[in-house]
């Protein structure tokens, strides 16, 4: 029974992300106070978005800075929390394996979904599993401390972890994170956070995802992902589109495609 798959909470947020934007993207053109630009958004919520978009858009991401978002994840493998705790800008605690012991053979963990399409393998890799957490239970019962027999635990141990990070940060773990070329268990993790992101402040995070969102292919092994013709195709219309202008300035003619 232990199989388990990831879950991803919102425990915590910054109380008003996008205004909190939009006033220290507004603070750097402005003669105003912070404390007073920060009133402004309620009357002129239009201009607070368009602001939001310019910055954004333009890659001026320090203003994203400004807010926080802490989440609680739950049943990813020890294989993908390794992968999560590369991202030198979020922050982390993680439960440990040595102080907390498992009570029986049966700890939880995470089973690759291909697996279901090899029945034999599928079953041989929850034999192992039975077989790990009796080991482990054996050398816990020898008086081994946690810290010891933990080294028996595979990569498919679930694990779990409170996260925290600035909305620059997340917007930067989830143009990695969220394209076809990422792992599929980060790639889970990373979807449900942006799901949530996407739910909670939609314009701070309008076009957050792989860079493929946001017209191009950032990924060395991008030919190998079933969108990459289609983001190709639209950057080679859109050089056509340029050119295309650009000659009817030379020519003194003005274009609008
Ligand atoms: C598809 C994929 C495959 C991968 N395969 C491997 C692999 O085979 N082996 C492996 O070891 N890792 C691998 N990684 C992990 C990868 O190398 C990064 O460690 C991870 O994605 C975190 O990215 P980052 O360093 O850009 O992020 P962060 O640590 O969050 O940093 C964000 C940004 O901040 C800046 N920054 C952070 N720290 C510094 C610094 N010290 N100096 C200057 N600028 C800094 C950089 O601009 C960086 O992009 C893989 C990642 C992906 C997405």
């Amino acid at each position: 029974m232990p199989e388990t798959a990831v879950h991803v909470t919102l425990l915590e947020k910054s109380p008003h992300p996008t205004a909190m934007t939009a006033t220290a993207a507004r603070t750097c053109y402005s003669a105003h106070e912070p404390a007073a630009i920060a009133q402004r958004w309620e009357r002129k919520p239009d201009d607070m978005v368009q602001t939001v978009d310019r910055v954004r858009s333009a890659g001026h991401h320090s203003t994203l800075e400004h807010n926080i978002y802490v989440f609680g994840v739950t049943g990813l493998s020890r294989a993908a929390t390794h992968q999560l705790v590369r991202h030198r800008h979020l922050q982390f605690d993680q439960q440990s394996q040595r102080y907390l012991a498992f009570k029986d053979a049966d700890f939880p963990y995470v089973k690759p979904k291909r697996l279901s399409s090899l029945p034999e393998l599928s079953a041989r890799f929850d034999a192992l599993m039975r077989e790990i957490g009796e080991t482990y239970q054996a050398l816990l019962a020898a008086g081994l401390p946690g810290e010891d027999a933990r080294f028996v635990l595979p990569n498919a141990a679930a694990s779990q972890l409170v996260v925290s990070g600035n909305a620059r940060a997340w917007y930067e773990f989830l143009t990695l994170r969220t394209c076809n070329m990422a792992q599929w268990e980060i790639r889970e993790m990373a979807f449900a956070v942006l799901r949530i992101l996407k739910r909670e402040d939609p314009v701070l995070f309008r076009d957050a995802g792989a860079t493929c969102v946001r017209g191009y292919c950032h990924e060395p092994n991008g030919p190998e992902c079933p969108r990459y013709i289609s983001v190709i195709k639209a950057q080679i219309d859109g050089a056509k589109k340029a050119e295309h202008w650009l000659a009817g300035r030379r020519n003194g003619t003005r274009t609008t495609s």
